[in-house]
Protein backbone atom coordinates (compact mmCIF):
# COMPACT_ATOMS: atom_id res chain seq x y z
CA UNK A 1 0.00 0.00 0.00
CA UNK A 2 1.35 3.41 -1.24
CA UNK A 3 2.08 5.85 2.36
CA UNK A 4 -0.09 8.54 3.38
CA UNK A 5 -1.05 10.72 6.01
CA UNK A 6 -4.36 9.90 8.25
CA UNK A 7 -6.15 12.60 10.36
CA UNK A 8 -9.46 12.57 12.08
CA UNK A 9 -11.63 15.62 11.87
CA UNK A 10 -13.71 16.58 14.78
CA UNK A 11 -16.38 18.60 12.50
CA UNK A 12 -17.11 18.77 9.57
CA UNK A 13 -15.43 23.16 9.53
CA UNK A 14 -12.06 20.89 10.02
CA UNK A 15 -12.62 18.18 7.19
CA UNK A 16 -13.48 20.67 4.73
CA UNK A 17 -10.33 22.55 6.26
CA UNK A 18 -8.40 19.31 5.49
CA UNK A 19 -9.01 18.83 1.69
CA UNK A 20 -6.72 18.99 -0.48
CA UNK A 21 -5.88 17.65 -3.60
CA UNK A 22 -5.46 13.77 -3.25
CA UNK A 23 -7.94 13.39 0.26
CA UNK A 24 -9.95 10.65 0.72
CA UNK A 25 -12.86 10.69 3.10
CA UNK A 26 -12.90 7.51 5.42
CA UNK A 27 -16.01 7.06 6.63
CA UNK A 28 -17.19 2.60 6.93
CA UNK A 29 -13.90 2.07 4.85
CA UNK A 30 -15.58 -1.13 3.24
CA UNK A 31 -14.83 0.44 -0.09
CA UNK A 32 -11.87 2.75 0.62
CA UNK A 33 -9.63 0.23 2.29
CA UNK A 34 -10.49 -2.15 -0.07
CA UNK A 35 -9.48 -0.31 -3.18
CA UNK A 36 -5.86 1.39 -1.24
CA UNK A 37 -4.80 -2.57 -0.56
CA UNK A 38 -5.10 -3.40 -4.14
CA UNK A 39 -3.43 -0.18 -5.26
CA UNK A 40 -6.54 1.38 -7.08
CA UNK A 41 -7.03 4.02 -4.91
CA UNK A 42 -3.97 5.33 -3.38
CA UNK A 43 -5.10 8.88 -1.73
CA UNK A 44 -1.90 10.89 -0.25
CA UNK A 45 -4.03 11.72 3.07
CA UNK A 46 -7.10 10.10 4.19
CA UNK A 47 -9.22 11.80 6.31
CA UNK A 48 -11.32 10.26 8.96
CA UNK A 49 -14.77 11.53 9.48
CA UNK A 50 -16.59 9.43 11.17
CA UNK A 51 -16.78 11.60 14.38
CA UNK A 52 -18.42 13.90 12.08
CA UNK A 53 -22.86 14.84 12.92
CA UNK A 54 -23.64 13.54 9.85
CA UNK A 55 -26.12 11.08 11.67
CA UNK A 56 -29.81 10.90 12.63
CA UNK A 57 -33.15 9.09 10.66
CA UNK A 58 -36.00 10.94 10.56
CA UNK A 59 -39.09 9.77 8.93
CA UNK A 60 -42.29 12.38 9.16
CA UNK A 61 -44.86 13.81 6.27
CA UNK A 62 -42.11 15.31 4.77
CA UNK A 63 -40.38 12.08 3.86
CA UNK A 64 -37.32 10.63 5.21
CA UNK A 65 -34.08 11.84 6.33
CA UNK A 66 -31.30 9.59 6.27
CA UNK A 67 -27.57 11.17 7.66
CA UNK A 68 -24.61 9.61 5.37
CA UNK A 69 -22.96 8.41 8.01
CA UNK A 70 -25.57 6.22 9.36
CA UNK A 71 -24.41 2.48 9.31
CA UNK A 72 -26.74 0.71 6.74
CA UNK A 73 -28.01 -2.25 9.41
CA UNK A 74 -28.99 1.02 11.91
CA UNK A 75 -30.70 2.59 8.94
CA UNK A 76 -32.37 -0.96 7.49
CA UNK A 77 -33.73 -1.51 11.15
CA UNK A 78 -35.03 1.81 11.80
CA UNK A 79 -39.33 1.74 12.01
CA UNK A 80 -39.43 4.52 9.74
CA UNK A 81 -37.32 3.34 6.84
CA UNK A 82 -39.26 0.00 7.03
CA UNK A 83 -42.47 2.03 5.91
CA UNK A 84 -40.54 2.24 2.82
CA UNK A 85 -40.10 -1.40 2.07
CA UNK A 86 -38.06 -0.89 -1.47
CA UNK A 87 -35.07 0.98 0.46
CA UNK A 88 -35.07 -1.36 3.60
CA UNK A 89 -35.11 -4.17 1.33
CA UNK A 90 -32.21 -2.72 -0.87
CA UNK A 91 -30.31 -2.21 2.29
CA UNK A 92 -30.40 -5.90 3.53
CA UNK A 93 -28.87 -7.92 0.24
CA UNK A 94 -25.18 -7.46 1.76
CA UNK A 95 -23.01 -9.43 4.13
CA UNK A 96 -23.76 -8.85 7.81
CA UNK A 97 -20.20 -7.46 8.21
CA UNK A 98 -20.71 -4.69 5.38
CA UNK A 99 -24.19 -3.89 6.56
CA UNK A 100 -22.71 -3.19 10.21
CA UNK A 101 -19.72 -0.92 8.85
CA UNK A 102 -20.79 0.29 5.49
CA UNK A 103 -22.54 4.20 6.35
CA UNK A 104 -25.20 5.39 3.65
CA UNK A 105 -23.18 7.96 2.34
CA UNK A 106 -20.03 5.49 1.29
CA UNK A 107 -22.84 2.88 -0.14
CA UNK A 108 -23.81 5.78 -2.64
CA UNK A 109 -20.24 6.00 -3.69
CA UNK A 110 -18.84 2.65 -3.50
CA UNK A 111 -16.84 1.66 -6.70
CA UNK A 112 -17.78 -0.95 -9.49
CA UNK A 113 -17.17 -4.25 -9.16
CA UNK A 114 -15.34 -4.84 -12.24
CA UNK A 115 -12.70 -7.06 -12.00
CA UNK A 116 -10.69 -5.53 -14.54
CA UNK A 117 -11.02 -2.20 -12.70
CA UNK A 118 -10.10 -3.79 -9.13
CA UNK A 119 -6.88 -5.78 -11.48
CA UNK A 120 -4.02 -2.77 -11.77
CA UNK A 121 -2.12 -5.62 -14.34
CA UNK A 122 -4.73 -4.81 -16.72
CA UNK A 123 -5.51 -1.53 -18.85
CA UNK A 124 -8.94 0.44 -17.55
CA UNK A 125 -10.29 3.30 -18.77
CA UNK A 126 -12.10 4.05 -15.19
CA UNK A 127 -9.02 3.66 -13.23
CA UNK A 128 -6.30 4.78 -15.85
CA UNK A 129 -7.54 7.75 -18.42
CA UNK A 130 -6.85 6.10 -22.11
CA UNK A 131 -6.06 2.74 -21.64
CA UNK A 132 -8.55 0.81 -22.52
CA UNK A 133 -11.30 -0.93 -21.80
CA UNK A 134 -11.25 -5.37 -21.66
CA UNK A 135 -14.05 -5.96 -20.39
CA UNK A 136 -15.67 -4.84 -24.05
CA UNK A 137 -14.26 -7.74 -25.50
CA UNK A 138 -13.77 -9.85 -22.42
CA UNK A 139 -15.40 -11.60 -19.24
CA UNK A 140 -18.33 -9.13 -19.49
CA UNK A 141 -21.59 -11.57 -17.92
CA UNK A 142 -21.69 -9.49 -14.72
CA UNK A 143 -21.30 -6.10 -16.84
CA UNK A 144 -24.45 -3.33 -17.96
CA UNK A 145 -26.60 -3.50 -20.99
CA UNK A 146 -27.72 0.07 -20.37
CA UNK A 147 -26.02 3.75 -20.34
CA UNK A 148 -23.00 1.73 -21.58
CA UNK A 149 -20.23 3.35 -23.96
CA UNK A 150 -17.32 2.14 -25.89
CA UNK A 151 -15.00 3.25 -23.36
CA UNK A 152 -16.88 1.48 -20.34
CA UNK A 153 -19.62 -0.98 -19.59
CA UNK A 154 -19.12 -1.35 -15.82
CA UNK A 155 -22.34 -1.85 -13.77
CA UNK A 156 -23.23 0.54 -10.96
CA UNK A 157 -22.78 -1.35 -7.48
CA UNK A 158 -25.03 0.01 -5.15
CA UNK A 159 -28.66 -1.18 -4.40
CA UNK A 160 -29.46 1.31 -2.78
CA UNK A 161 -29.23 4.02 -5.17
CA UNK A 162 -31.60 2.09 -7.83
CA UNK A 163 -33.95 2.00 -4.80
CA UNK A 164 -33.65 6.05 -4.08
CA UNK A 165 -33.45 6.71 -7.57
CA UNK A 166 -36.72 5.22 -8.09
CA UNK A 167 -38.38 7.21 -5.14
CA UNK A 168 -36.64 10.35 -7.17
CA UNK A 169 -34.26 11.06 -3.32
CA UNK A 170 -31.79 14.09 -3.33
CA UNK A 171 -28.78 14.52 -1.48
CA UNK A 172 -27.81 17.44 0.50
CA UNK A 173 -23.80 18.16 -0.42
CA UNK A 174 -21.64 20.31 1.85
CA UNK A 175 -18.34 21.47 0.50
CA UNK A 176 -16.14 24.36 0.72
CA UNK A 177 -18.20 26.49 -1.34
CA UNK A 178 -21.43 25.76 1.20
CA UNK A 179 -24.57 23.21 0.99
CA UNK A 180 -26.30 22.12 -2.31
CA UNK A 181 -29.37 20.01 -3.22
CA UNK A 182 -28.76 17.45 -5.97
CA UNK A 183 -31.07 15.00 -7.07
CA UNK A 184 -29.31 11.44 -7.28
CA UNK A 185 -30.53 10.46 -10.76
CA UNK A 186 -28.62 13.76 -11.58
CA UNK A 187 -25.56 13.21 -9.15
CA UNK A 188 -24.37 9.87 -11.26
CA UNK A 189 -22.72 10.07 -14.61
CA UNK A 190 -22.62 8.10 -17.69
CA UNK A 191 -19.46 6.79 -18.84
CA UNK A 192 -19.57 8.36 -22.68
CA UNK A 193 -15.69 8.98 -22.59
CA UNK A 194 -14.75 9.70 -19.14
CA UNK A 195 -15.87 7.18 -17.05
CA UNK A 196 -13.82 8.34 -14.49
CA UNK A 197 -15.80 10.71 -13.35
CA UNK A 198 -18.50 8.85 -11.59
CA UNK A 199 -20.19 11.52 -9.94
CA UNK A 200 -21.47 15.30 -9.87
CA UNK A 201 -19.01 15.67 -6.33
CA UNK A 202 -17.38 18.71 -6.54
CA UNK A 203 -13.43 18.24 -5.04
CA UNK A 204 -14.00 18.40 -0.75
CA UNK A 205 -17.17 17.73 -0.98
CA UNK A 206 -19.44 15.37 1.54
CA UNK A 207 -22.37 14.01 1.40
CA UNK A 208 -24.62 15.50 4.47
CA UNK A 209 -27.80 13.72 3.86
CA UNK A 210 -30.15 11.63 2.06
CA UNK A 211 -33.90 13.24 1.53
CA UNK A 212 -36.63 11.45 0.11
CA UNK A 213 -39.86 12.79 -0.52
CA UNK A 214 -43.19 11.98 0.88
CA UNK A 215 -44.60 9.84 -1.77
CA UNK A 216 -47.58 7.03 -0.92
CA UNK A 217 -46.38 4.43 -3.72
CA UNK A 218 -43.36 4.13 -1.25
CA UNK A 219 -45.21 2.98 1.28
CA UNK A 220 -46.60 -0.53 -1.33
CA UNK A 221 -43.19 -0.97 -2.82
CA UNK A 222 -40.78 -4.03 -3.12
CA UNK A 223 -36.72 -4.34 -3.73
CA UNK A 224 -35.97 -7.62 -5.77
CA UNK A 225 -32.33 -8.56 -6.09
CA UNK A 226 -31.32 -11.79 -8.51
CA UNK A 227 -27.97 -12.79 -7.78
CA UNK A 228 -25.72 -16.16 -8.61
CA UNK A 229 -25.62 -16.08 -4.31
CA UNK A 230 -28.52 -16.21 -2.27
CA UNK A 231 -26.58 -15.32 1.05
CA UNK A 232 -24.87 -11.92 -0.40
CA UNK A 233 -23.32 -11.17 -3.78
CA UNK A 234 -24.28 -8.15 -6.56
CA UNK A 235 -26.93 -8.14 -8.52
CA UNK A 236 -26.84 -9.52 -11.97
CA UNK A 237 -30.00 -7.78 -11.81
CA UNK A 238 -32.64 -5.99 -9.73
CA UNK A 239 -36.01 -4.23 -9.53
CA UNK A 240 -37.05 -1.00 -7.03
CA UNK A 241 -40.89 -0.96 -7.75
CA UNK A 242 -43.47 1.14 -5.95
CA UNK A 243 -47.09 0.84 -6.66
CA UNK A 244 -49.90 3.45 -5.57
CA UNK A 245 -53.12 1.70 -6.40
CA UNK A 246 -56.67 3.55 -6.58
CA UNK A 247 -59.27 0.90 -6.70
CA UNK A 248 -58.24 -2.10 -9.05
CA UNK A 249 -55.96 0.02 -10.55
CA UNK A 250 -52.07 1.60 -10.74
CA UNK A 251 -52.41 5.38 -9.93
CA UNK A 252 -48.86 5.89 -10.19
CA UNK A 253 -46.04 3.87 -10.63
CA UNK A 254 -41.88 3.87 -10.11
CA UNK A 255 -39.74 1.53 -11.52
CA UNK A 256 -35.68 1.50 -11.20
CA UNK A 257 -33.44 -1.65 -12.60
CA UNK A 258 -29.90 -2.23 -10.60
CA UNK A 259 -27.12 -4.82 -12.11
CA UNK A 260 -27.96 -3.78 -15.97
CA UNK A 261 -27.21 -0.03 -15.76
CA UNK A 262 -24.07 1.98 -15.07
CA UNK A 263 -25.57 4.56 -13.26
CA UNK A 264 -28.97 3.19 -11.15
CA UNK A 265 -31.82 3.03 -14.21
CA UNK A 266 -34.92 4.40 -14.22
CA UNK A 267 -37.87 3.38 -16.39
CA UNK A 268 -40.43 5.78 -17.15
CA UNK A 269 -41.29 4.27 -20.36
CA UNK A 270 -42.39 1.31 -18.35
CA UNK A 271 -43.86 3.08 -16.07
CA UNK A 272 -46.18 4.86 -18.37
CA UNK A 273 -47.27 1.69 -19.79
CA UNK A 274 -48.49 0.59 -16.28
CA UNK A 275 -50.20 3.71 -15.53
CA UNK A 276 -54.29 3.55 -15.35
CA UNK A 277 -54.02 -0.13 -16.10
CA UNK A 278 -55.24 -3.05 -13.90
CA UNK A 279 -52.73 -4.68 -11.97
CA UNK A 280 -52.18 -7.81 -13.95
CA UNK A 281 -49.60 -9.61 -15.17
CA UNK A 282 -50.28 -9.72 -18.83
CA UNK A 283 -49.94 -5.75 -18.57
CA UNK A 284 -46.47 -6.16 -16.41
CA UNK A 285 -45.20 -8.48 -19.08
CA UNK A 286 -46.57 -6.36 -21.82
CA UNK A 287 -45.14 -3.19 -19.84
CA UNK A 288 -41.69 -5.00 -19.20
CA UNK A 289 -40.72 -5.45 -22.40
CA UNK A 290 -40.06 -2.20 -22.50
CA UNK A 291 -37.58 -1.80 -20.30
CA UNK A 292 -35.69 -3.36 -23.45
CA UNK A 293 -35.46 0.07 -25.32
CA UNK A 294 -31.74 1.08 -26.06
CA UNK A 295 -30.45 -2.11 -24.42
CA UNK A 296 -26.38 -2.87 -25.85
CA UNK A 297 -25.87 -6.37 -24.65
CA UNK A 298 -22.32 -7.54 -24.49
CA UNK A 299 -21.12 -11.26 -25.96
CA UNK A 300 -21.69 -12.51 -22.41
CA UNK A 301 -24.31 -11.10 -20.55
CA UNK A 302 -27.42 -11.37 -22.90
CA UNK A 303 -29.22 -13.15 -20.55
CA UNK A 304 -29.51 -9.96 -18.50
CA UNK A 305 -32.61 -8.45 -20.89
CA UNK A 306 -34.75 -11.02 -20.15
CA UNK A 307 -33.66 -11.28 -16.09
CA UNK A 308 -34.14 -7.57 -15.82
CA UNK A 309 -37.81 -7.54 -17.21
CA UNK A 310 -38.10 -11.12 -15.43
CA UNK A 311 -37.32 -8.91 -12.38
CA UNK A 312 -39.59 -6.24 -12.70
CA UNK A 313 -42.63 -8.16 -13.77
CA UNK A 314 -42.05 -10.79 -10.33
CA UNK A 315 -41.75 -7.74 -8.31
CA UNK A 316 -45.16 -6.53 -9.68
CA UNK A 317 -46.54 -9.51 -9.06
CA UNK A 318 -45.09 -9.14 -5.29
CA UNK A 319 -46.81 -6.48 -4.97
CA UNK A 320 -50.38 -7.82 -6.83
CA UNK A 321 -50.46 -10.50 -3.71
CA UNK A 322 -50.14 -13.36 -6.86
CA UNK A 323 -47.89 -16.21 -7.67
CA UNK A 324 -45.31 -16.33 -9.94
FE1 LIG B 1 -12.58 -0.37 -16.56
FE2 LIG B 1 -15.13 0.18 -17.05
FE3 LIG B 1 -13.83 -1.31 -18.72
FE4 LIG B 1 -14.36 -2.28 -16.31
S1 LIG B 1 -15.83 -1.79 -17.85
S2 LIG B 1 -12.43 -2.43 -17.44
S3 LIG B 1 -14.28 -0.40 -15.08
S4 LIG B 1 -13.35 0.82 -18.22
Amino acid sequence: MRPFTFAAAASVREALARTRSGTAYLAGGTTLVDLMKLGVMTPDQVVDINRLPLRGIRADRHGLRIGALERMSDVAADPGVQAYPMVAGALSGASPQLRNMATIGGNLLQRTRCGYFRDTATPCNKREPGTGCPAVEGENRGHAILGTSDSCVATHASDLAVALVALDAALSLRGPAGTRTVRLADFYRLPGATPHLETDLRPGELIEAVHVPPLVLARHSTYLKLRDRRSYGFALASAAVGVHLVGEKIHDVRIAVGGVGTVPWRLPAVEDELRHRPMRREVFEAAARRAAEGVRPLARNRFKVTLMQRAIVRALMDLAGGDD
